[in-house]
């Protein structure tokens, strides 16, 4: 049997991605990819665009979303996989994080415009395409304003945890974010746990907790995490019994490192969280 290529967390302009849906989906043809899942974050309005690009092509397209919560005081992400976006309990959650993504961003603007950053509010709107507002709109604003060299140095100096204009935002729980998944059908994965900095004790009880709360995947593989952190979430894994997801968070081509449909192959202990799709 032909190995199926799977990529199952990737970003349009419609969250911080700098691809439309169509384009998103004729990229991810030319890479070879089987299955992609479209996941931006808070946010499901560029699904229909990506069903109608792959409807009549090679391409399954999976409906998802990538969902801002909160556990233990810090952020962590939470996507959706096969999910039904008609659902109300599901859009009425993510309606609620786009407003707190929009007062975040307020206080974003004034803290920059504190350090001296003139044109903040005008200049992120011009960038911002679709229905949410994310901290990459304001990198790419500091990097354009000059005040930045790339949008990682933007980051670094302004927008990451401990920088001046970091505002940490206050999601809805993890608990509540997995409900809102699986009142649309959906799974719910944990994106890029190896992102998160946390000690193995500690990335366990998160694992543990969302393993609780009804959690059925994590991400082992991802374009957001270390391939050595793959391991140790390979073991989570197999101990907590959840199964096993694969995505490149890709968000376009400006990322030149990363590219869609390059993920490594599922080691044979994991079950992928496709097993029992039809
Ligand atoms: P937000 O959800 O608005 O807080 O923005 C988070 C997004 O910013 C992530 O999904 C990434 O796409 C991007 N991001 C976070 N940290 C960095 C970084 N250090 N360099 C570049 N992009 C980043
Ligand atoms: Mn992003
Ligand atoms: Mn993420
Ligand atoms: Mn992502």
């Amino acid at each position: 049997m032909s190995h199926i290529n799977y990529d199952l967390h990737s970003h349009t302009l419609f969250s911080d991605g700098t691809l439309t849906p169509g384009e998103l989906v004729r990229h991810a043809l030319l890479q070879g990819v089987h299955v992609l899942a479209l996941t931006d974050h808070d946010t499901t309005d560029g699904l229909a665009d990506a069903q109608a690009a792959a409807t009549g092509s090679a391409l399954r397209l999976v409906s998802g979303v990538e969902i801002s919560a909160t556990w233990s005081g810090r952020t962590v992400h939470i996507v959706g996989l096969n999910i039904d976006a008609g659902n109300a309990v599901l859009q009425r959650g993510l309606a609620r994080l786009r407003e707190l993504r929009n007062i975040r961003a307020g206080e974003i603007t004034a803290r920059l415009e504190r350090k001296g950053i003139t044109g903040v509010a005008e200049g992120v709107k011009q960038l911002v395409a679709g229905p949410i507002l994310s901290r990459t709109h304001f990198a790419r604003y500091l990097v354009q304003a000059g005040a930045a060299s790339d949008t990682g140095q933007a980051f670094k100096k302004y927008l990451s945890k401990g920088a001046p204009a970091y505002v940490s935002g206050d999601w809805a729980p993890m608990d509540q974010v997995v409900q809102w998944i699986h009142a649309a059908g959906g799974q719910a994965v944990l994106a890029h746990p190896g992102r998160y900095k946390l000690g193995s004790g500690k990335l366990k009880s998160l694992a543990r907790e969302f393993r609780e709360c009804g959690g059925n995947a994590l991400e082992i593989y991802s374009g957001s995490q270390r391939p050595e952190d793959s391991w140790r979430l390979v073991r989570i894994s197999q101990e907590l019994e959840l199964l096993a997801s694969v995505g490149s968070d890709y968000h376009g081509p400006e990322q030149r490192w990363l590219q869609l449909g390059r993920l490594p192959k599922l080691p044979a202990e994991c079950t992928p969280v496709w097993q029992e799709w039809r």
